[in-house]
């Protein structure tokens, strides 16, 4: 019997785990420097915290949710995104109380589960990295947020990325523009997908991000929401565009954006590359936010929120080689002549470790000639031979590997020896 991984997932694999743990690195950095702190929620939540979140209508929880029942008959669901997880542990904590400081903004890393058609850049289990900020309705704080996604994957060295940016307005804005939207789409209703035929009925916001090629040729005419905001929305997206502007950011405001989520108001924005990692077609990395409803939805008291998440797989595919930094070297490959070096070779290692070198060994009692060619193939700066006279006279010889000069030092102060020659 031969198991295969469940379709739609991936094994993340030593040269490549390397990679996660840079970008993973680089976010905590960045984020950091922003003051985002980490948080870890659970990979499963009761079901009901994602259909509340997103909103029943949503491909997400219509389509896409791994769920199930536990033996103890709840029901429960893999998380398909981040948000609805932190929003849950806000109220939950009561992270809102006065004595956290406003806005309370973190990040996470981690798999979501969405059971998708498996394709390029689509699986169902993949990855995302993302953060929130709950606590401010501040416009400032979503050019933050945009601009902290920008660095992050700025110093990833992706390039070319397109800054899209449109606002849902606030909630009289968005109501005027759901009734424009009933009223333009109602006379084509026979023509729309199946799917947009009860989006229209329960939120004709979501027939915009539809990927039916039918209904793309109807939502090319639809009415823009800019047309419809109110005086406050229009004000507060001008002034968005500002702060972008004050910060040299690129942006396109793309009307037709749209969220997949109930959620969002103000604010929305999705970073998008064409590159040939996809056959150059545009594709979105990273996507996000303002939900200034979501908090209260799941039962806690009214508070802004805004935040985004984004597909490490993607990103992946995005990354040169050359941006990656290069693995670490060996520092120390031990070679043993000899039982007795076999033994003794124990405690060096050890003793090389705790001194902060990353030391091996040879593990198979090959001869010289093949651990000085995994030496070789490990590309260890220092090789270190013992045998029996070494361990006789308390010696051991070192070889640069990249010099090939060799110098006998003495075993007892081996680490010292070695960050001497290190200089
Ligand atoms: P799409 O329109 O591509 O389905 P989405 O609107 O479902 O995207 P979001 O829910 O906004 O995506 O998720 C944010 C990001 O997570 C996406 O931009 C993408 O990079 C990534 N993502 C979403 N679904 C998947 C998936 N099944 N596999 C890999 N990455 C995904
Ligand atoms: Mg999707």
């Amino acid at each position: 019997m031969r198991y295969q991984k469940p379709k739609g997932t991936m094994d993340i694999l030593p040269g490549e785990s390397r990679k996660w743990q840079y970008v993973e690195s680089i976010a905590q950095d960045t984020f950091n420097k922003y003051r985002f702190s980490e948080i870890r929620t659970p990979i499963f939540e009761s079901y009901d915290v994602f259909e509340r979140s997103s909103g029943d209508t949503s491909d997400i929880v219509s389509k896409e949710m791994y769920d199930f029942h536990d033996k103890g008959d709840r029901h429960i669901a893999l998380r398909p995104e981040g948000t609805a997880g932190v929003v849950r542990a806000y109220v939950e904590n009561k992270l809102y109380g006065p004595e956290n400081i406003k806005p309370y903004k973190v990040w996470y890393k981690g798999p979501m589960f969405r059971y998708e058609r498996p394709q390029s850049g689509r699986q169902r289990q993949f990855h995302q990295i993302g953060l929130e900020a709950f606590g401010s309705d501040s416009p400032e704080l979503d050019a933050e947020i945009i601009s902290v996604g920008l660095e992050f994957l700025n110093r990833l060295g992706i390039k070319n990325l397109k800054v899209a940016i449109n606002t849902l307005g606030d909630p009289e804005s968005r109501a005027n523009y759901h009734q424009a939207l009933v009223d333009y789409f109602t006379p084509f209703k026979d023509e729309l997908s199946d799917d947009s035929k009860v989006r229209l009925e329960k939120n004709p916001l979501r027939i915009l991000d539809s990927k039916d090629k039918g209904d793309k040729k109807i939502v090319a005419n639809a009415p823009s929401i800019l047309d419809y905001l109110n005086d406050p929305s229009q004000k507060r997206f001008d002034y968005l565009k500002d702060l972008l502007d004050d910060l040299d950011i690129n942006y396109e405001v793309d009307s037709t954006m749209v969220r997949g989520l109930d959620y969002y108001n103000h604010t929305i924005f999705e970073f998008m590359v064409t590159d040939p990692a996809f056959d150059n077609k545009e594709i979105t990395v990273l996507a996000g936010g303002r939900y200034n409803g979501l908090v209260e939805e799941l039962g806690g008291p009214e508070t802004p929120g805004i935040g985004f998440g984004l597909g490490v797989e993607r990103l992946m595919m995005l990354l040169k080689d050359e941006d990656l930094p290069s693995e670490s070297d060996l520092d120390v490959y031990l070679v043993t002549i000899g039982e007795k070096a076999e033994r003794a070779s124990v405690k060096i290692l050890s003793d090389l470790r705790r001194a902060g070198f990353s030391a091996d060994k040879d593990y198979l009692q090959r001869k010289i000639k093949a651990q000085f060619k995994t030496a070789n193939n490990l590309n260890a700066k220092y090789t270190v031979t013992i045998g029996d006279s070494e361990l006789e006279n308390s010696t051991a010889n070192v070889k640069n590997m990249a010099t090939g000069e060799q110098v006998s030092v003495s075993l007892t102060n081996l680490a010292d020896e070695l960050k001497k020659i290190e200089g």
